[in-house]
C-alpha cells in the first residue's frame, strides 16, 4: 500500500509518499509560494537528484496537481499511475476536544476542522484547504486526518483546565491541548519499543526540541501532561516563541510600547524566544551554539535559560507521573545539538541519570545516550512525523 502523506501550510505544501510494505519514502517534496507569485516545486524522488519546477500554483488545487504530475512523471516520477495511492494522509493541526484519534474525513470531520478555525487560524484553514483540494483531484481516495491535538486529548482535568473562570471553558473550550501530539505519540512509543519497556506502564518524558519546541509526559504512551496549551506559545523557550511567561507582562509592554494585543501576540510568537534572548542574534541553535563558543554572554544566558526551562519541565512531570523511566531526545536541537542534550541532562542527577559523553556523541540515529549506571535511560530518538501519519492512515483505510 502506497500512502501520500500531507502537511499544507497557508502558502506551502510538503508531501511524501511512502510505500508501507518497507515503510520506505519513494518520494518527498515541496511547494512553496502558493496563491504567491513564483510558486515552485521543489521533488526529490528517493535516490535521484531534486527536480525543480516554477508554475503558477493559485491555490492549493494547483499545487497538489502539480505534486500528482510530479509523482508520474516520466523522468522524475515513482509511480505509473496515481490508481496506485492508496490514501492520503494529513496533518491537521486543531482537531479540539472532538478528536482524540485520526479519523477518515467525512463532510462532519470537516465541519469540526472548520470549528477549530479560531484555535489555530494560521494552519487549521490550510490543512482543510489541502484535504478538500486533494478531494478534487483524486475524487473518492480516502483522505485521513491526524491532529496534532489527539495525543493530549488523554490528559486529565488537573492538566488541561486553566485557572481560569470556567465559563470561558464551557463558552469557549479554552482549556490545555498541547501540540506537536503525532510526533510525541510516535517517539513515546518507540522508545517503549525500543527499550523494552512495559507498554502499559513505562514512563516516558519526551523533549521534541526543534524551532517550535514541547515536552510531554505519558504512561503506556498515554499522555499526561505536555508543556504547549491552548496554543503553541505556552511552556519551554522555543526560537522565536516565548514559552511560559507572566501574562500581564502583555499588559505592561502593551502600555508602555503602545502595542496592540495583537502586535504583542506577534512579539511573543516571532520575536521572542532564543531570537528575543540573543537581542536578534539568531533563532537558530547553531548561531546561538557558535556565539556562545565565542563567549557572547547573551547566546551563553539564552542556552542556560533553554536549557534549565527544558529541566524544570523534566522535573514536574517526573513529579507528575510518580518517576520516570526513560527520557527521549527528538527533533532538529534533540536529535542534532549534542550540547543542548548534556546541558539539560546536568540537571538530573537527582534522579540518577546521567550523560556519557562518549554516547552522546550522536546525530540522528535511536542510540541510549546515559551511562550504563544510569537510573534512568536518556535516549536519542528520531521522530518521524510522516510515517506516523501514514501508519495512522493504512490503519484506517485497511
Ligand atoms: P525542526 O523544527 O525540528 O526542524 O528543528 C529545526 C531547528 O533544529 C533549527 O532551527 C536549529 O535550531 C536546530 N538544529 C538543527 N541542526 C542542528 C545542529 N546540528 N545543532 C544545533 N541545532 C540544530
Amino acid at each position: 500500500m502506497k500512502i501520500l502523506v500531507m502537511n499544507c501550510g497557508s502558502s506551502s505544501l510538503k508531501y511524501q509518499l511512502i510505500d508501507m510494505e518497507n515503510e520506505s519514502v519513494l518520494a518527498k517534496g515541496l511547494c512553496e509560494r502558493i496563491g504567491i507569485e513564483g510558486s515552485v516545486l521543489t521533488h526529490t524522488p528517493a535516490g535521484g537528484d531534486k527536480w525543480k519546477c516554477e508554475s503558477p500554483m493559485p491555490t492549493h488545487k494547483e499545487a497538489i496537481q502539480m505534486v500528482m504530475d510530479a509523482l508520474v512523471d516520466k523522468d522524475h516520477g515513482v509511480i505509473a499511475s496515481t490508481d496506485e495511492i492508496s490514501a492520503v494522509g494529513h496533518r491537521v493541526v486543531h482537531g479540539g476536544t472532538a478528536f482524540s484519534a485520526s479519523v477518515v474525513v467525512t463532510e462532519e470531520v470537516k465541519a469540526a476542522i472548520k470549528e477549530c478555525f479560531d484555535l489555530a487560524p494560521l494552519h487549521n484553514p490550510a490543512n482543510l484547504m489541502g484535504i478538500e483540494a486533494c478531494e478534487a483531484a483524486m475524487p473518492g481516495k480516502p483522505n485521513v486526518a491526524v491532529f496534532d491535538t489527539a495525543f493530549g486529548m488523554s490528559m486529565e482535568p488537573k492538566a488541561y483546565l486553566y485557572a481560569l473562570p470556567y465559563e470561558y471553558y464551557e463558552k469557549y473550550k479554552v482549556r490545555r491541548y498541547g501540540f506537536h501530539g503525532t510526533s510525541h505519540d510516535f517517539v513515546s512509543h518507540e522508545a517503549i519499543k525500543f527499550l523494552g519497556l512495559d507498554p502499559e506502564k513505562a514512563k516516558v518524558i519526551v523533549c521534541h526540541l526543534g524551532n517550535g519546541a514541547s515536552v510531554s509526559a505519558s504512561i503506556g504512551g498515554k499522555c499526561v501532561d505536555t508543556s504547549m496549551g491552548l496554543t503553541p506559545l505556552e511552556g519551554v523557550i522555543m526560537g522565536t516563541r516565548s514559552g511560559d511567561i507572566d501574562p500581564a507582562i502583555v499588559q505592561f509592554i502593551c502600555n508602555h510600547e503602545n502595542l496592540s494585543v495583537d502586535e504583542m501576540l506577534n512579539v511573543l510568537n516571532k520575536k521572542s524566544g532564543v531570537l528575543g534572548l540573543t537581542a536578534g542574534l539568531s533563532s537558530d541553535m547553531r548561531d546561538i551554539d557558535e556565539a556562545a563558543e565565542k563567549g557572547d554572554q547573551k547566546a551563553i544566558d539564552a542556552l542556560e535559560a533553554y536549557y534549565f526551562r527544558v529541566a524544570k519541565y523534566i522535573g514536574g512531570y517526573v513529579a507528575a507521573m510518580n518517576g520516570v523511566d526513560a527520557i527521549c531526545f527528538t527533533a532538529g536541537i534533540g536529535e542534532n545539538d549534542k550540547g543542548a542534550r548534556k546541558g539539560i541532562s546536568a540537571y538530573l542527577g537527582y534522579l540518577g541519570a546521567f550523560i556519557d559523553d562518549e554516547k552522546n556523541n550522536v546525530r540522528g540515529e535511536n542510540r541510549i545516550i546515559s551511562t550504563d549506571d544510569s537510573k534512568v535511560k536518556i535516549v536519542l530518538l528520531p521522530t518521524n512525523e510522516e510515517l506516523a501519519i501514514a501508519r495512522d492512515t493504512q490503519k484506517l483505510v485497511k
